[in-house]
């Protein structure tokens, strides 16, 4: 099995617990050292390991760290093979072996990195980015994205400029790189005028961009964009299957209507994204937190490979991002949350549900994943969150009045719905 960690304080002795732990079972490790999430996967699909474990907590605050464990084709596990390991691992099922099948020695893999960066190359067209040259500000969150994508994006001509990829940095850029977070890139891209603005997680599966107006882009926004330039510039190997998870926005479905393009839901969580891609034969899929997939390259998140992707968009295109968003119809977002009692949850969703589906019966309604309701003029979704005790509720409308209308509705009926 193929180890690695991300840069978080505290990394080296979860690390040693998980090598120790492997050892003492007879796996073979070998270890990968600082490195992100996608390369690390992509290693473990390439070069026939069994599977990997990644040390880091993504985009969790810098007090957390944890694990990921990856199956040999390199997508992360499911939730039930999870709960399998977690199973074993509570009720000590685990296999000890005899001193004398104990390894001798954890193996170093020194390419994982270099590796990664090549396989990145081989999927765009390094030549005519080059000739752009690029100036692109990129912040890593002081994490591991900084290892490769500034060296990446060098190679692909940009001129780079860094911020936050410093590893040794504590504290370290919230590795969140949700807007609040990342005030910084998108002041230096303003005032340098740079051409884009990346920011990773802290593990560097995700990426999200800044224009030069400084303006962030919701994932979702920059996914439609590169959606649009893969479609139209890769030919007819790409099928026109574009996987996205609930909460994502509809506007996917308006502007690569154009392409004959169908748009499969998911529930929530990059893992059924990356399931549904490969069952379904599809190479394109995203998540509207900055996750997206390209499935030439490999089915899971990965921050590099949309940022190679995004620059290659601009050079085909010979637009700005900052036009290439423009292009994509405005329209009027709000989320808000209703705190609920944790242990009727799945009682208020069921009758929340109920009192939408009679309310908005004429809409075409999901409801794989809480309750999506859509209409060409506005889309929502209520849907219970997988770790606190609240309901979250998002609404996009084409104005602002539909968008405030409809959140009011909504909340009023939760709340009816809570009290009952
Ligand atoms: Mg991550």
């Amino acid at each position: 099995m193929l180890v690695g960690c991300d840069g978080r304080a505290g990394n080296a002795f979860l690390v040693n617990a998980v090598t120790s732990g492997l050892l003492s079972t007879g796996v073979k490790v070998f270890f990968a050292g600082l490195t992100p999430t996608p390369a690390l996967q992509l290693y473990v699909k390439t070069h026939g390991f069994d599977a990997g474990v990644m040390v880091t907590a993504s985009h969790n605050p810098p007090e957390y760290s944890g694990l990921k464990l990856i199956l040999s084709d390199g997508v992360e596990a499911t939730r039930d093979v999870e709960e399998a390991v977690e199973e074993i691992y509570r009720d000590l099922m685990f296999r000890r072996v005899p001193w004398a099948r104990l390894g001798y020695k954890v193996t170093n893999v020194e390419d994982v990195n270099e590796f990664y960066i090549n396989r990145i190359l081989s999927h765009v067209d390094v030549d005519k980015i080059s000739k752009k040259r690029f100036r692109v500000v990129v912040d890593c969150a002081n994490n591991v994205g900084s290892l490769t994508t500034p060296e990446l994006l060098r190679r692909l001509g940009a001129k780079v400029l860094t911020l936050n990829c410093d590893l040794s940095h504590i504290p370290y850029r919230n590795p969140e790189p949700s807007p609040e977070n990342l005030g910084e890139l998108s002041s230096v891209v303003k005032s340098l005028g740079a051409d884009l603005g990346l920011a990773h997680d802290g593990d560097a599966d995700r990426a999200v961009f800044v224009d030069r107006f400084g303006r962030f882009l919701p994932g979702d926004r920059a996914a439609i964009i590169l959606c649009e330039h893969i479609l139209s510039s890769k030919g007819s190997e790409i099928p026109k299957k574009v996987v996205t998870a609930i909460s994502s926005s509809t506007m996917i479905d308006e502007v690569l209507s154009k392409y004959g393009v169908e748009v499969i839901w998911t529930k929530v969580g990059s893992i059924n994204i990356a399931r549904t891609m490969i069952r379904e034969g599809s190479l394109l899929g995203f998540e509207e937190n900055g996750g997206f997939l390209y499935g030439r390259h490999q089915y899971v998140r990965d921050g590099a490979m949309a940022a190679a992707l995004m620059l290659e968009c601009l050079a085909y295109s010979n637009l700005g991002l900052h036009e290439l968003y423009d292009k994509i119809p405005a329209t009027h977002v709000i989320k808000t949350k209703v705190t609920i009692d944790p242990r009727f949850r799945d009682e208020i969703m069921e009758l929340i549900k109920q009192r939408l589906i009679e309310a908005f019966s004429e809409d075409r309604v999901i409801d794989i994943d809480g309750v999506k309701v859509i209409n060409p003029d506005y889309w929502f979704l209520v849907r219970p969150s997988g770790t606190e005790p609240i309901i979250r509720i998002f609404v996009e409308a084409k104005d602002e009045a539909t968008a405030n209308k409809l959140l009011s509705t909504i909340v009023t009926l939760t709340h009816e719905v809570i009290k009952k």
